[in-house]
């Protein structure tokens, strides 16, 4: 019986797994390997890297720290959480493990534009997150896309970065126009287009409308996310959206069962998902039995 299993190996998860093992907790990290993190070209705002770090190199870094302590990282993507007894059953790809607690760090699934979303992420024509990098693309040409009526107060938003933010709705929705929320983002100084075609040329985002293409110099897509959770009859509370409700500590209202980093709701960042694996492996700590060290043990 393993003290914790970890289901995801993103910022959260990992940063969980270290915090357990220098707790002389025992662990195993089940990982699927698909971190949003891994799309992130250049982050500026994660603390500690004054000249930006990559999502790939933080994620090695992440890996390599939580190797340093002796965690042990399964490369499988988990079908089944369920009650067993005292504890939980953890099932994937033919393999199970048993643990007293569990944590799920699973993440979120963007919905993206278009087949060629993932080389636009790369150069930084398409984006997702404006808090986190919206300050690298301030006086720039923005799009906002998605669908019409929600896109309104998120290119209200942009406008304190640029005074050219673009609207371009992704359907018909609200007639096009967004609704109230479109109008006030107008009257802001949003210039908002009729529904279109976004593009992507190989190096930049374009839309085009029935009378003409405008070229931009990124975009930030609005389709949102889905979850998956591979959780079997346990009574959990999710949000609307499918995030994963947690009391301050980080647990479910299943005891012995925890959510950190993106897949619970609030602001999806590397900060906050790091802070939320802290808080909740230090509460995992304290709920299980003490640890008894013994003399011959080595630290790691
Ligand atoms: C393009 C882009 C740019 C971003 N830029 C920044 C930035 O500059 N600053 C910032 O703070 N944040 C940024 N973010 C957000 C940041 O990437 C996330 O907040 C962060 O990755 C969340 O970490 P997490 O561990 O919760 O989830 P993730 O990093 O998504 O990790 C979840 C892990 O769980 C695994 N998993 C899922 N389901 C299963 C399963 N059933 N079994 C096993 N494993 C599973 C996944 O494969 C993945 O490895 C950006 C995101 C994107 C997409």
């Amino acid at each position: 019986m393993i003290d914790v299993a970890i289901v995801g190996g993103g910022p959260a998860g990992l940063t969980a797994a270290t915090y357990l093992r220098r707790f002389h907790r025992s662990c195993v990290m089940l990982d699927a390997d698909e971190s949003r993190a891994r799309w992130i070209p250049e982050s500026n705002n994660c603390p500690g890297f004054p000249g930006g770090v990559s999502g790939p190199e933080l994620l090695r870094l992440l890996r390599e720290q939580a190797r340093d302590f002796s965690v042990p990282i399964e490369p499988v993507r988990v079908g089944r959480v369920a009650r067993e007894d005292d504890g939980f059953v953890i099932d994937g790809e033919g393999r199970s493990w048993h643990a007293r607690t569990v944590m799920i760090a699973t993440g979120l699934r963007d919905r993206l534009p278009g087949e060629w979303a993932e080389d636009a992420l790369a150069c930084g024509a398409l984006r997702l997150c404006p808090i986190c990098d919206a300050f690298e693309v301030s006086d720039r040409r923005i799009g906002v896309y998605g669908p019409a009526d929600s896109i309104g107060s998120h290119a209200e938003f942009l406008l304190a970065f640029s005074s050219s933010v673009y609207a371009l709705p992704a359907d018909g929705g609200d007639g096009g126009d967004g609704g109230a929320e479109g109008e006030a983002a107008r009257q802001a100084g949003v210039r908002w287009l009729a529904a279109g075609d976004l593009r992507f040329d190989g190096r930049r985002c374009s839309y085009k409308v029935a009378d003409g293409e405008i070229a931009l110099d990124t975009v930030y897509s609005y389709l949102g996310f889905d979850t998956s959770v591979p959780l079997d009859g346990l009574d959990i509370e999710r949000t609307r959206s499918g995030e994963i409700v947690v009391d301050r500590h980080q647990q479910t209202r299943v005891p012995g069962l925890y959510a950190i980093g993106d897949i619970v709701g609030g602001l999806n960042q590397i900060a906050v998902a790091v802070g939320q694996a802290a808080i909740a492996a230090t509460h995992v700590h304290g709920r299980l039995a003490p640890v008894a060290r013994s003399d011959a043990e080595p630290a790691r």
